[in-house]
């Protein structure tokens, strides 16, 4: 029995939780190199580093189907009309991160989430995530 490599995550969390949701399909996952992730962070997203995940040879198929219909949560849809046409909203944005680093700095505060201007090319609605 071989094992296919799957896929390359930048944290074991993101590993973890697709090895989760394989097993939910009845797929069995390995996750290797989880240490060198952690001990060397700034080597994730280059060739071959980072969080590994591989499955057994007849699984790979079914596997990376799976993967490949996981919704992605990486653009937020628009709260006003629901449309997924998103673009960052940079307008006047670099001063308030400015201003709001400066503060954070200030107040010891560093921890704080900074959130992200987007627009909607549908409605033009403006609003942060
Ligand atoms: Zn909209």
């Amino acid at each position: 029995m071989s094992r296919v490599y799957l896929s390359n995550y930048n944290t074991s969390y993101e590993a973890h939780l697709v090895k989760g949701m394989l097993k939910n399909h009845g797929i069995e996952s390995f996750i290797s190199n989880e240490n060198n992730a952690l001990l060397f962070p700034h080597l994730n997203g280059m060739s071959g580093a980072g969080v590994q995940l591989s499955v057994n040879g007849e699984d790979a198929s079914r596997a990376l189907a799976l993967l490949e219909n996981q919704p992605t949560d990486t653009m937020p849809l628009c709260p006003l009309c629901g449309s997924e046409r998103m673009v960052p909203d940079f307008k006047n944005s670099k001063i308030q991160k400015m201003l709001f680093v400066a503060a954070t700095l200030l107040s010891g505060l560093m921890f704080a989430k900074i959130k992200k201007p987007y627009r909607c090319l549908d409605c033009q609605n403006s609003f942060k995530i």
